[in-house]
């Protein structure tokens, strides 16, 4: 291996161009957080969202999870629940309502989530998924109350219920509230239980707080995206509790793995042929 070339000159570029190239204001490349290279946006959005150098997987949006898992990519998308803004009028170094505004315009998305319909397989399916960049992907009513409603859903199509997570945990901002989406989630996926319907679940980086210690870890199948960090309390916190160091992969997907908290590492690449392998036996 050309070591120079392979590593140094990949570092270098790194550090200058920390944000990418621009022409006509869009951003061509971005810096990997795997392996500190240049990536050119293009070649990754085609490996949907992986880098081809050393398989990270950066956050893949909504639209695209369902292309990809739905049948011919064909899917409806369902509206998510939405609340008045801001019940509690909370404010910290800025108002809740101009956060929320800020969020809407930078992702142009209405809340944390989004929910899509459609067959997998030729098989009825609702998909779930969580975005990060909106609020650290925390759970607020919205969120709480859209989850129940593709629960629902799921529940009056006969369908499987499946949900990617990506999340801060609950939303501060909604204090109690946002606590209380906690346990109705939970309620949701008793009565899909009850129904016989399957819940699958996969956690994407990160899914921490309240939502894994809510509804992402009960899928029938959990199923992880290589080194997510998944966990309740952050390595820190614990780190500084328990007065040990903790091992490198700590909280990453592998680890959780390898202690039986997860039933499978799946790369991404992989999720719609495994999909298609298990709903076909
Ligand atoms: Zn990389």
């Amino acid at each position: 291996m050309n070591w120079i070339s392979e590593f140094v000159t990949p570092k270098i570029k790194a550090l200058m161009e920390k944000k990418g190239e621009h022409e006509n204001g869009e951003v061509l490349w971005l810096k990997c957080n795997g392996c500190n290279r240049m990536v050119y946006i293009k070649e990754l959005n085609e490996n949907n969202n992986v880098c081809i150098h050393c398989n990270h997987h950066f956050p893949l949006p909504a639209e695209r999870r369902f292309s990809i898992m739905f049948d011919d990519g064909e899917f409806s998308n369902v509206e998510i629940v939405q609340i008045k803004d801001d019940p509690l009028k909370f404010r910290d170094s800025k108002k809740y309502v101009d956060r929320l505004k800020d969020a809407r315009k930078k992702t142009k998305l209405e809340d944390a989530c989004s929910i899509g319909s459609g067959m997998i397989e030729g098989r009825p399916a609702v998909i779930f998924v969580m975005d990060f960049s909106f609020m650290g992907g925390s759970m607020g009513l919205s969120v709480g109350k859209s989850f129940c409603k593709a629960v629902q859903l799921a529940m009056n199509r006969e369908a499987a219920f499946i949900t990617f997570t990506a999340s801060g945990g609950a939303r501060m901002q909604e204090g109690m509230f946002s606590l209380m989406q906690m346990a109705s989630t939970v309620a949701c996926l008793t009565m899909l239980k009850e129904k016989h319907l399957p819940f699958i679940n996969v956690l994407t980086h990160p899914t921490t707080g309240g939502v894994l210690a809510s509804f992402a870890m009960l899928g029938d199948i959990n199923i992880a995206e290589p080194k997510a960090v998944i966990g309740f309390a952050g390595a820190r916190v614990i780190e500084k509790t328990l007065k040990q160091t903790l091992p490198d992969n700590f909280q990453k997907s592998e680890f959780l793995m390898d202690h039986g908290m997860i039933d499978l590492v799946l790369e991404r690449k992989k999720s719609k042929k495994q999909s298609e392998q298990s709903l076909s036996c």
